[in-house]
């Protein structure tokens, strides 16, 4: 079973935006030690911690944050 279905959940779920059966099959898939996706949440929780230094006070509905986050750390994705 591939997991390229949670790659778009990391930052909801880093934001806390994430709830219900999908944050806990994240949760349990990253327990699992799965390296694709712990690589991943760490691009994303920089990205999500850059973002929070960055920004302003105002505050985006967490859908369309999620949204920017999602297409920022895309196109900002390191390819190391
Ligand atoms: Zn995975």
């Amino acid at each position: 079973m591939g997991c390229q279905h949670l790659e778009e959940l990391y930052e909801l779920w880093l934001l806390g935006a994430l709830s219900g059966q999908s944050s806990v099959d994240l949760r349990e898939h990253l327990e699992r030690g799965c390296p694709h996706c712990l690589a991943r949440v760490r691009d994303a929780t920089e990205t999500v911690y850059v973002l929070g230094l960055a920004s302003q006070p105002a505050r985006p509905h967490p859908r369309v944050k999620a949204e920017l986050l999602r297409q920022i750390s895309r196109k900002t994705a390191p390819h190391r």
